[in-house]
């Protein structure tokens, strides 16, 4: 007996399976099908999960509202039956918008999704689900193709919060195969810190538990309906007994910016192994195999278009004219926000030896943070495709504004989850809340997502 025995779930399609195909929604891996399984689908398999198939995305990774796949367009498990009319349709976010779906209509228990920059806990938000991001290094990357190594992390996406811890507790184990997964004596060091943490909070019962709220988060376009959700969500907090504490993340504004630089830097060189000759089928009429031609042509029909964008503006950001005035940047402001986060947690950064980057005043700390995970409910598909089928740039890039709740965490390599915790007084679709924590607090940090639950 595993403790998963005879759980149902489905897998992101960018997770390596051996026994079906891995093609990242993209037409580059169209069947291509992997010689190993990712150290995390080995886990699940081991623990007594039954895989039931693999879920759509965005394609590798990239994108919101998971319309940029190969295998089209997800929809929202509300409006996903034929007769609904089209502009009546909502997306389910992205990019791990097939697993969020999948768990929402229920097909699976869980699924596991992948989380660079959001893409669990805002499809998650948007479907009505669980969607929890651990912290950096806590599931092993091992077979998880990169978008953006510094950020990737394994997402899960569940009904509920305990679903999701059993699924975790499953697949966080260190991995000799994963240069950045977390070594067993930090995780012994920090489950033993979060079981004392644990002890003192039981749902229903969160007396002395702090809770902070960040100003800056409160964002212009973030939408009525949202921000009474959230109101709500610390209500419901106060009546456990919790305390709620206004607090400042003051370098928040350079997340967004941030994000999209360090990412699609990284995002344009790892994409680079998609030549046609180690992965991907030569196109073209050239000469010979050196023929750059066929290289071209290879990305230019193997890649969609917002791929293709974002391998252009992370190419532009790592050249020589650029590095020092966008890339360098992105890096200190990246360090900027997790300081940020130091200074407001109660807890000590266990990446760091001293507590130098935590000089916060004692009055303002928090055990916990929350917010919303998205600035709207889901989206309307017709308003998401217009501006994906328009190729105008600035509208495809506008939609980065998406991320702005969730990318924060992803740079700091905080856990974080998407409770759903309300609907929309305007259109009555789900709106979900994150709550985040110190850096490999993940235990703590799924106990009180429970008592939100
Ligand atoms: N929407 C973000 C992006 O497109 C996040 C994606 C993700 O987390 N994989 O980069």
């Amino acid at each position: 007996m595993g403790p998963l025995d005879g759980m149902l779930m489905g897998i992101k399609d960018n997770f390596c399976t051996s026994t079906l195909p891995t093609t990242c929604g993209s037409v580059m891996l169209k069947g291509f099908t992997s010689p190993y399984d990712a150290t995390v689908v080995k886990l699940l398999e081991a623990s007594g999960a039954i895989l039931i198939g693999k879920t759509n995305m965005d394609e590798f990774g990239m994108g919101s509202a998971n319309v940029y796949s190969d295998s089209g367009v997800v929809q929202h498990p509300f409006t996903c039956e034929k007769d609904v009319k089209e502009e009546d349709r909502r997306v389910a976010g992205g990019s791990s918008g097939g697993s969020a779906a999948a768990v929402g209509m229920k097909m699976c228990t869980a699924a596991l999704g992948s989380d660079t920059g959001g893409s669990v806990r805002l499809p998650a938000s948007y479907c009505g689900v669980v969607g929890f991001k651990p912290s950096y290094g806590r599931c092993s990357r091992n077979g998880l193709v990169a978008y953006a190594n510094s950020l990737d992390t394994v997402g899960i996406l569940s009904g509920t919060v305990k679903q999701a811890s059993v699924v975790y507790d499953a697949i966080s184990k260190h991995d000799p195969k994963d240069p950045s997964s977390m070594p067993d004596k930090l995780r012994s060091k920090l489950d033993e810190s979060d079981s004392i943490l644990r002890s003192q909070w039981t749902k229903g019962n969160l007396k002395g538990l702090v809770v902070g709220i960040p100003q800056e988060y409160y964002v212009d376009p973030m939408s009525d309906d949202v921000v009474d959700v959230w109101r709500s969500g610390i209500q419901f907090l106060k009546e456990q007994g919790a305390t709620i504490q206004s607090i400042s993340l003051p370098h928040t504004h350079l997340a967004l910016p941030a994000y999209y630089i360090i990412a699609l830097a990284e995002a344009s060189s790892n994409l680079a192994r998609y030549d046609g000759v180690r992965f991907g089928k030569l196109k073209g009429q050239g000469e010979g195999w050196c023929d750059m031609m066929l290289y071209a042509d290879t990305r230019a029909e193997g890649f969609g278009a917002e791929v293709q964008r974002r391998i252009l503006l992370g190419t532009h950001v790592l050249t020589a004219g650029t590095f020092d005035t966008l890339f360098l940047p992105a890096q200190k402001a990246r360090r900027l926000i997790q300081a940020d986060f130091d200074q407001v947690f109660y807890q000590h950064n266990a990446l760091y030896e001293s507590s130098v980057e935590q000089e916060g005043q004692e009055s303002t700390k928090v055990h916990v943070i929350l917010t919303p995970s998205a600035i709207s409910s889901a989206p309307r598909m017709t308003d998401v495709l217009e501006r994906h089928e328009s190729s105008n740039d600035v509208k495809a890039v506008d939609a980065y504004m998406n991320d702005v709740m969730t990318v924060p965490a992803s740079l700091a390599g905080l856990p974080a989850i998407t409770v759903p915790f309300g609907k929309s007084a305007v259109d009555g679709y789900p709106i979900g809340l994150q709550l985040m924590a110190q850096y490999g607090h993940d235990g703590f940090l799924l106990s009180i997502a429970n008592s939100l639950a």
